[in-house]
């Protein structure tokens, strides 16, 4: 029986990704804050499709914007660990990086009542401690990296690589990587960002971007007996009306395909199951 398996996610950044790369006059700000009505546009699709969904959310957001996250938690949505201060841990010491690990799950544990059994990275940038700290701090899955688009795969220790040498894979481990890209994230496609040194355009037609992204689980369907295929998006990008009605139609096209919508934590803990069937190991 094939199963094809979507899960929507949320990066509920609202103001931080902003104060971690120093943009913190008040527009930037405000752009962050437009997330909080995002959100509530987002809850209120999920509710009428009767669909469970996971956010991640930063300890930010958690401490900032208190009510929101509670009003997520009450309709029955996974909690995710999106760091403290969204910093990339790329960017981070080893200690550094555990202090934020722990200071946002203590924020979820005080939220949820539980801690985060999955990570996504700030700007997807893992650094090489990060697969370590997660295992040792419970979690089940990370959701930070592009090994793979349907099939969830097991994360890797530091894999190895030097210029003029061939690769070499690091040693697999229990954690369960859920695979993303960008071209499944709504941030490249919509956001405009202009900085001292780069402009991201952004702007492009929601209803392409979302026919591209039916595509995709069209693809998989075609292609994989079982799938997950993961989506990101931002409150305060897809929150836009325009966005958001291109968002319903496509959650009502996948309904219609036959897509069964999970949380990033079940489908983890399906491909895990998976992963222990010795004749499923290596499908992909
Ligand atoms: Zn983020």
């Amino acid at each position: 029986m094939p199963r094809h398996i979507v899960c929507l996610t949320f990066d509920f950044d609202t103001q931080s990704g902003f104060i971690a790369r120093g943009m913190v006059s008040p527009t930037p700000l405000s752009r962050g804050e437009f997330g909080l009505i995002g959100a509530q546009r987002i809850r209120h699709l999920l509710r009428s499709h009767n669909i469970r969904a996971t956010w991640f959310i930063p300890g930010f957001t958690i401490e900032s914007h208190r009510g929101a996250c509670e009003a997520v938690v009450q309709d029955g949505h996974e909690v995710a660990h999106h760091s403290w201060a969204h910093v990339p841990p790329a960017q981070q010491s080893r200690a550094e990086e555990e202090a934020d690990l722990v200071r946002a799950n203590e924020a979820i544990a005080r939220l949820t009542g539980r801690k985060a059994r999955g990570y996504r990275s700030p700007a997807w940038d893992l650094s090489e401690n990060t697969i370590d700290l997660l295992l040792a701090h419970g979690f089940i899955y990370d959701s930070s990296l592009m090994g793979g688009d349907y099939w969830p795969y097991r994360a890797r220790r530091v894999d190895r690589v030097e210029l003029g040498r061939p690769f070499h894979r690091g040693e697999e481990t229990q954690l369960i990587e859920m695979p993303i890209s960008w071209s499944l994230d709504d941030y490249p496609h919509f956001e405009f960002v202009r900085t001292a040194d780069m402009v991201l355009p952004g702007l492009q037609s929601a209803r392409v971007v979302m026919e591209n992204w039916l595509d995709e689980f069209r693809y998989m369907q075609a292609n994989v007996d079982w799938g997950v295929l993961t989506y990101t998006m931002h409150p305060y990008v897809i929150g836009r009306g325009y966005r958001m009605l291109a968002l319903e139609q496509l959650v009502a096209k996948l309904q219609r395909a036959g897509a069964i919508f999970m949380t990033m934590e079940d489908a983890a803990a399906e491909a895990k199951a998976l992963h222990a069937l010795p004749d499923r190991a290596s499908a992909r």
